[in-house]
């Protein structure tokens, strides 16, 4: 079975005048209604506040919560305006995330939130639509918590770079991470990731698939036993943000590849929404149905 995190939160917590795609969440929701009966939907409890500051300056956490953040703060986050629901969606996605990485190592092996993912988030400031890191949480949470979890690798394959991931986990011995994205794209300053793969503007799916291919040989040679995987789905031709050219088939491919990759060194893993901005917003949702499918179709053969 595979179980995937989903509140309605996720989309009436963004404000309707904003200029964020909040719809994906409830289309998304909705378009894999009936699909298939191996998919469990569970409505994820509040992050307790105590584990966001795992990864992140308490002094950001609770201005944030008081709703203290400056204009500059929050203009560097997005999503404005915010609504009076944004607290309350912000632990709830979280809340998704480390019950998804808790379903996954203690039960199904694979799990989901069907929201998360949200890398561009540093330690002191959130950052492009990203408030605190979900990822750096279930990795640094997942190693506190489980006996069996040594190390965790971050397979991050939006079009934007996992910047904010990247540099929380930077001083932790026991996490990899590794992204693949744009060059063009922004963050606009990189991070350093254990590898990084920038691609030029325009990339088409065989040589993209090409390229992952090779990179994921050089992952098999590093020890992990949880995978996180930001699959955002921004990477498509459509994506009104992502400067590549990656086809709906495409991604699923890239999925595939990631998945056999998690069966084949029969670790848990993790998949976190990500990034997916095309108008309309259709495409995008088409996509991230097909990345909820594979997982819920592969999770018959895990282990
Ligand atoms: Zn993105």
């Amino acid at each position: 079975m595979f179980e995937v995190f989903y509140h309605p939160i996720y989309t009436y917590g963004i404000d309707k005048s904003s200029r964020f795609p909040r719809e994906r969440y409830q289309l998304t929701r909705k378009y894999l209604e009936n699909k298939t009966s191996n998919i469990i939907f569970k409505k994820p409890n509040m992050i307790n506040i105590k584990d966001i500051y795992l990864t992140h300056d308490k002094k950001f956490v609770d201005s944030f919560f008081k709703g203290s953040l400056t204009i500059k703060e929050k203009r560097k986050i997005g999503l404005q305006p915010w609504n009076k629901h944004i607290t309350n969606r912000t632990r709830y996605i979280l809340g998704g995330s480390i019950e998804a990485m808790q379903s996954a190592v203690t039960k199904h092996n694979i799990a989901g939130n069907m929201a998360g993912g949200t890398h561009h988030a540093h330690y002191s400031f959130g950052s492009g639509y990203c408030i605190f890191n979900d990822i750096a949480i279930c990795a640094v949470k997942s190693l506190r918590d489980y006996d069996k979890i040594n190390n965790v690798l971050i397979i991050d394959l939006d079009v934007h770079q996992g910047d904010g991931t990247a540099s929380i986990l930077k001083n932790y011995q026991n996490t990899f991470t590794f992204s693949m994205h744009c060059e063009k794209n922004f963050p606009l300053i990189k991070m350093k990731s254990d590898i990084d793969v920038p691609l030029p503007g325009g990339i088409k799916d065989d040589d993209y698939l090409e390229i992952l291919i090779n990179n994921i040989d050089i992952l098999r040679n590093i020890k992990f036993d949880l995978i996180l995987f930001q699959a955002g789905v921004d990477i498509l031709i459509n994506d009104s943000l992502g400067y590549l050219d990656i086809s709906r088939e495409g991604i699923k491919k890239r999925n595939e590849i990631i998945l056999k990759f998690a069966k084949e060194k029969k670790v848990p893993m993790v998949v976190f929404m990500g990034g997916g901005y095309s108008k309309p917003i259709e495409h995008s949702v088409k996509a991230f149905s097909d990345l909820f499918l594979q997982c819920s179709h592969y999770s018959k053969f895990f282990i």
